[in-house]
């Protein structure tokens, strides 16, 4: 018996042909989503590099945010771990989990974001499963990446001496949070839009990432904000580190939202979703960052310095004492 609201309620196979094949038609390694695998030939001479994310509503992303921005950003906070190992991405898989009552068109906006991220990106969807909960909903996605054999930038590598840098500015998505949360009223339509914007839709640096192998002695991407994610990276590499507050990137907006409110510096330096790349390089590389960042249109600036282990993690103001912030005190070792 067909449901009377057959048009909101498609079966699984409707699903993978009406939305996720068209996403699968350009790789050979979906086999048009017909088969029970997917198939990867790897690259001779190349490591496969894989990660995988989940976002569930309520907790990654609001009921009532676009579909395309939710996914989208799934797409790139996995493609944003690809960059940070300077992997270049490949194809991923998806798990869609949509909660009962879900409507068609929401489905179709949701693959609608995935084919627009596709084209900017250059990658395509190699399989997957789609089902229905009672809720909330939840998506996965592994992203398949490859490098260069022993090439992928790990978190362990970072030596004392060696300069800390950041990618593109950090605390825009936790100021946008804000904003859709209702806050920084203070501040300009543009600038709120801007930070709002930068939450739902990061940037991953894959061209940067990309160029960052031979470079960066450590890396990963920030996502739980910047002193945990340096806190990661400094406990993998057993090392510790100086970070100059005031040398923190901003955006324009962020400078704003700063002047209004010092205390927003908190955000700047603790908050998550910034998905920009945090590494360590050697010193005397700045030289050649300046040059990926040219090259890449990607800023990129110095933030501190890798110090021995038992110096512990040292945030600093410009004057060099001990910066006074209550989110600061990561010590994971
Ligand atoms: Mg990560």
């Amino acid at each position: 018996m067909t449901p009377p609201d057959k048009a909101d309620a498609p079966d699984e196979f409707e699903l993978i042909a009406e939305l996720f094949a068209p996403l699968a038609a350009t790789a050979p390694e979906a086999l048009a989503l017909k088969d029970d695998a997917a198939l990867y030939v790897p690259t001779p001479g190349y490591e496969t590099v894989l990660t995988v994310d989940a976002m569930v509503e309520g907790v990654h992303f609001l009921s009532d945010d676009p579909a395309e921005s939710v996914a989208r950003k799934l797409l790139r906070v996995n493609l944003s771990d690809l960059a940070a190992k300077g992997a270049t991405p490949r194809g991923y898989l998806l798990v869609t989990a949509w909660r009962e009552g879900t409507p068609f068109a929401w489905m179709r906006d949701f693959a609608r974001g995935l084919a627009a991220d596709q084209k900017i990106l250059g990658i395509a969807l190699w399989g997957g499963d789609t089902v229905r909960t009672p809720g909330p909903a939840s998506f996965t996605l592994t992203a398949i990446g490859d490098v260069p054999a022993g090439q992928m930038l790990r978190r362990g590598g970072a030596s004392a001496g060696d300069g800390l840098y950041v990618t593109g500015t950090l605390g825009d998505a936790a100021l946008g949070l804000m904003v859709l949360q209702g806050g920084l009223d203070g501040l300009g339509a543009t600038h709120r839009g801007y930070l709002a914007g930068r939450y739902r839709l990061p940037e991953p640096r894959v061209t940067a990432g990309g160029r960052l192998r031979g470079i960066a002695s450590a890396a990963l991407d920030v996502s739980d904000g910047l002193m945990a994610d340096l806190g990661h990276l400094c406990a993998v590499s057993d090392v510790g580190a100086r970070i100059d507050i005031e040398r923190l990137p901003l955006s324009e907006a962020g400078r704003e939202a700063l002047a209004l409110d010092k205390g927003l510096i908190e955000a700047v330096a603790g908050g998550g979703d910034d998905y920009e790349i945090l590494f360590a390089a050697p010193a005397g590389s700045d030289a050649v960052l300046a040059r990926v960042a040219a090259e890449t249109g990607t800023p990129i600036v110095r933030i501190g310095t890798v110090l021995p282990a038992a110096d512990g993690i040292n945030p600093v103001d410009g004057a060099g004492r001990p910066a006074a912030l209550k989110h600061l005190g990561y010590r994971h070792f």
